[in-house]
């Protein structure tokens, strides 16, 4: 990429530059029709840089560019002409996103001849890219028959003019007959991504950051866009300098956010951006065209390297050009605005407590990126809403209130989906309904297998909007209440009443089922925004959990304090999330009590009952002396958190998790350890990791002794259906002869037993 941050206004070509956009910008107002916009467009730019040839592709599809207009190659050869992406000179420039200025094209490695264009008479080739910030849309392309290299202030003018073909085509300016030319954000598009949580939903676009569209390209008077890049520079440096100066911000913060914050300073304050910026209002540009452009490139950049720190930073990159296109342009969502009908959230990435402010509002969420150990992915289902992550490309392409339909059972999404798409879609909704309604016939029925075994089946929860889901799933109470959601999802930390209202609440909605209070679980990716919190290396295997309430047994205390006036007589069950050792569930154990018997000895009512138990999520749990299992009044196996330090496996990070799962028959001989220690002392045992929604898991669970079972709401019904069709003992033995036959996982091997009694086989992921 050329540094243009020395060219100035001074220089002919840039005021070359400035003529040729006024000359475009007032052919395409003549010109009504896209295709004849396109030829006149080449025209210009091939008179104006005095070369042979100018040439425009555009993608059809995310990997096909078309040729759409040219100038001095054969006209026959418009909209037939077709190149893959990565092939020729052509290809190259969409792939990389990089310009390509080669004094001898043919003899260039990636050279790829087409016959119909007659292209063999050219030699020297410049194409640069037609971008959106993270889409290149298309190439444009300048050729002569001599062979001679194009200068940088040449480079700059072609992509200037590709800027503003690329605002063009956003804007619907260049649209036309034929697939490359429709008109953007009309169609027809279908994405694909992982299941995070499956369900299926129909309802209208809402973007976490909604895109600006920049409908003021060039502008004669560049002093004055100078001005207003200025003032919106200023406006920008001065948001930041706010939020790091803010100090009871910055001391709540985290180091990771504080970091972005000062990558924030830096990019706003750092002058090498900013200059090629001026060089593009100098040439022509609007403001926002050219910051528009310049975060094109940087994105560009950014992406292709292969440091991934630097591409980590790509978010921010983001964000601070976002925050300056907004003040520029007056554009962005305010407070006020109101939300569409049926929300689908589509976004880059979103933290638990960003989910939690939109709360049950949505009916689905696309992720660019996202995982399914995530504890947003947890929240998502929390609030049975249906997720798919890992979707590339849907930012660029949706618009805010574009209709769309959410496929969690195939993994797709529609983006303004045809009539035959919806009506097929709307069938399946009918077909989901009716299986849903088979479930609840058997609502009342006991979860008992075939060969006798009966099953308790509780819901997580961890906001009060999930306990009306309690009844109507017949479960036997809740197995997992997620205390720290309410903080995660408040500003300041909650205080005790609060705390004691939502508990009592929750107790009250439960109507004398038992529920599990699981102590606050903050950390790793828990974060709280008003905690402050050390920067660890490691965070999954740092700080978190129990070990910061035994640091700091002052929240233990608040909160056991807060449960028992919650209880308000009634039994109490509490759990210590991410227990390591005997030592830390005895001291955990002890502050709990002390804190009992301090509420009672300050004339408060104590529960009836209280039971203390602990997650058993680490490996060395497992293996804790006999002593703990008899101290614990019951353990629950938190899976989703054990599996990853089971198998060294980040829970977070799509590229390891999904290598392993519950099927493995070394996780499913450590669950049977677990059971048979717990069988032989009489210590209740259940699961609570979210694969036991998955029916298959669950039944392999069941048959390695797990009894009881804790998940998400909406998967009750499936499971409960499944455990009564199965026989444990017969899958128990088929798991022992995997094991003694050397195989690895179990995960075919449970079909024979389950595969056709579903109605409704599970398409999310194992876990
Ligand atoms: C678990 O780890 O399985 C669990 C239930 O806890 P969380 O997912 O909230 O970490
Ligand atoms: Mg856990």
């Amino acid at each position: 990429m050329v540094d243009r941050a020395e060219i100035t206004s001074g220089n002919i070509q840039v005021s070359n530059t400035q003529k040729l956009l006024t000359t475009l910008i007032s052919a395409m107002r003549t010109e009504r029709d896209g295709q004849h916009r396109l030829d006149r467009m080449v025209d210009i730019v091939a008179d104006s840089m005095n070369v042979d040839v100018c040439s425009i592709y555009l993608h059809v599809d995310f990997n096909t560019l078309e040729l759409c207009a040219t100038r001095g190659l054969r006209s026959a050869a418009i909209h037939k002409t077709r190149l893959k992406i990565g092939e020729g000179l052509v290809g190259q420039v969409a792939e990389t996103a990089m310009p390509v200025n080669t004094a001898r094209a043919p003899e260039e490695p990636n050279f790829s001849y087409r016959v119909e264009t007659g292209e063999e008479r050219y030699s020297s080739f410049l194409g640069v890219p037609i971008m959106r910030p993270g889409q290149t849309l298309g190439v444009i392309v300048v050729q002569t028959r001599e062979s001679r290299s194009f200068d940088d202030s040449e480079v700059i003018t072609l992509e200037v003019v590709a800027t503003v073909i690329a605002e063009m085509r956003e804007t619907g300016i260049i649209t036309g007959e034929g697939k490359a030319l429709s008109a953007p954000h009309t169609l027809p598009v279908t994405y694909s991504g992982i299941i995070a949580h499956e369900g299926l939903a129909e309802g209208r676009v809402l973007l976490h950051e909604p895109h600006v569209i920049i409908t003021r390209l060039v502008a004669e008077d560049p002093a004055s866009e100078l001005d207003r890049l200025e003032l919106a520079l200023q406006k920008l440096r001065g948001n930041v300098d706010e939020i790091l100066d803010a100090e009871h911000v910055t001391v709540a913060m985290n180091s990771e956010q504080r970091e972005v914050i000062e990558i924030y300073r830096m990019i706003a304050n750092s002058s090498g951006w900013v200059n090629r910026v001026k060089a593009d209002i100098h040439a022509g540009l609007s403001a926002e065209a050219a910051v528009d452009k310049e975060q094109s490139e940087v994105r560009a950049k950014m992406e292709a390297s292969p440091d991934a720190y630097l591409r980590d930073r790509l978010h921010d990159l983001d964000d601070l050009f976002h925050r300056l296109l907004r003040i520029l342009t007056g554009q962005g969502r305010k407070h006020e605005d109101r939300l569409p009908d049926d929300p689908v959230l589509v976004a880059r990435n979103i933290g638990p407590g960003e989910l939690l402010e939109y709360g049950r509002t949505l009916r689905g969420i696309i992720l660019e990126e996202g995982s399914i150990g995530s504890h947003a992915t947890i929240v998502a289902r929390a609030l049975a809403i249906p997720l798919m992550i890992h979707a590339k490309g849907v930012i660029a392409e949706a618009l805010d209130g574009d209709s769309i339909l959410l496929d969690c059972k195939q993994g797709l999404a529609h983006v303004r989906p045809s009539e035959s798409v919806a009506a097929a879609f709307r069938n399946t909704l009918e077909v989901a309904a009716n299986v849903a309604a088979r479930y609840t016939q058997i609502r009342d029925l006991p979860a008992l297998t075939r060969d006798g075994v009966e099953i308790r089946l509780y819901i997580n929860a961890g906001l009060l909007a999930d306990l009306p889901n309690l009844e109507p799933s017949g479960a036997d109470g809740v197995g997992l209440f997620r205390t720290e959601l309410r903080f995660l999802a408040a500003n300041k930390i909650p205080t005790r009443r609060e705390l004691a209202e939502q508990y009592s609440q929750v107790l009250d909605s439960a109507k004398g089922r038992r529920v599990v209070f699981r102590t606050i679980d903050i950390g790793s990716d828990k974060v709280v925004p008003y905690l402050k919190r050390e920067d660890e290396p490691n965070p999954a295997l740092g700080w978190r959990a129990i070990r910061i309430c035994l640091d700091k047994p002052g929240i233990l205390k608040m909160q056991m304090q807060s449960l028992v006036r919650g209880a308000k007589g009634r039994p109490l069950c509490v759990m210590f999330p991410m227990v390591a050792g005997f030592g830390e569930f005895k001291q955990a154990r002890s502050i709990a009590l002390g804190q009992i018997e301090r509420e009672r000895r300050m004339g408060h009512v104590v529960p009836e009952k209280v039971e203390i138990g602990a997650m058993l999520e680490t490996p060395s749990l497992a293996f804790a002396p006999d002593g703990f299992y008899e101290l614990a009044d019951f353990v629950s196996i938190g899976g989703n958190d054990l599996k990853q330090f089971f198998f060294a496996a980040d829970r977070q990070n799509e590229r390891v998790r999904s290598r392993y799962n519950s099927f493995y028959l070394s996780y499913l001989e450590l669950i049977r350890y677990i059971t048979t220690r717990c069988h032989a002392i009489g210590t209740p045992v259940s699961y609570c990791g979210e694969d036991a929604g998955q029916p298959r898991v669950a039944a392999c669970l069941a048959a390695m002794g797990v009894h009881a079972f804790s998940l998400r709401s909406a998967s009750l019904g499936k499971v409960k259906y499944l455990l009564r069709q199965v026989n444990l003992r017969e899958i128990a033995e088929a798991i022992e002869q995997a094991r003694a036959s050397g195989e690895i996982t179990f995960e075919k091997g449970i079909d024979q037993f389950t595969g056709v009694l579903d109605p409704s086989p599970e398409a999310g992921p194992a876990d």
